[in-house]
């Protein structure tokens, strides 16, 4: 059920975990993979995450130029740290909410190739549904793969084992919208049975029933 450090297989899906020994411990990059291509989620902290990220399309089996979209969740450095290293590496473009622009520019010192805004679905890897999930920062997103029934809540959505929380007050930039985001996501009534965050373990199964009970802990952050 939980645990990067167990590697359950999921269809579609690579965990990678990055920034291994960072400060604040693992940050997660996800490979979504198609026929066609694969969509890389975030790209860890640093040039060595990058590589990590690399490493593992070849591990896989792919090719590098199978790569050719990455969406960023959100423009914290521990997300986007690798980027410029993939970038100067690979051939792909960048996608990210439109309120995150500035902060990737800040932040990468890169310029995002197109935008996504709230309900934006991608076709291909059996659907991408982009969730505008406001509060950790203002353009945080998060994605809904229906076919495999799972969630890449990046920095939205943070976990200790089984058991999940809205992002810690003293991370995000407006608390109260994480928490209405969360709810949000909530009434949506998604089919989830998986939660794949950013930092913690992974939620492999009742991922609905489990984010169900996030408002219902109280935070101690
Ligand atoms: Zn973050």
């Amino acid at each position: 059920m939980v645990s990067i450090l167990k590697h359950f297989a999921i269809e579609g899906v690579e965990i990678i975990p990055c920034r291994l020994n960072g400060p604040r411990g693992i940050v997660k990059s996800f490979l979504i993979c198609g026929d066609e291509r694969l969509i890389l989620v975030d790209t860890g902290y640093s040039d060595a995450d990058a590589d990590i990220i690399m490493k593992r399309i070849g591990a896989i089996g792919r090719k590098q130029e199978d790569l050719n979209l990455c969406i960023l969740t959100h423009c914290h450095s521990d997300h986007v740290g690798g980027l410029k290293k993939l970038r100067d590496s690979l051939n792909f473009q960048l996608f990210a909410h439109e309120l995150e622009i500035e902060g990737v520019k800040r932040i990468a010192g890169a310029d995002v190739d197109g935008v996504f805004r709230d309900g934006d679905s991608l076709v291909d890897c059996g659907g991408v549904k982009i969730l505008h999930m406001p509060g950790h920062t203002k353009g945080s997103i998060s994605l809904y793969l229906p076919r495999i029934k799972t969630l890449i809540a990046g920095d939205t959505v943070f976990s200790a084992g089984e058991h999940l929380i809205v992002s810690p007050a003293y991370l995000s930039d407006d608390p109260e919208r994480a928490e209405q985001s969360v709810q949000s996501l909530l009434q949506m009534n998604l089919d989830i049975e998986r939660v794949l965050v950013g930092h913690g373990d992974d939620v492999y199964e009742d991922g609905s029933a489990r984010l169900g009970r996030i408002l219902l802990a109280k935070r101690n952050f």
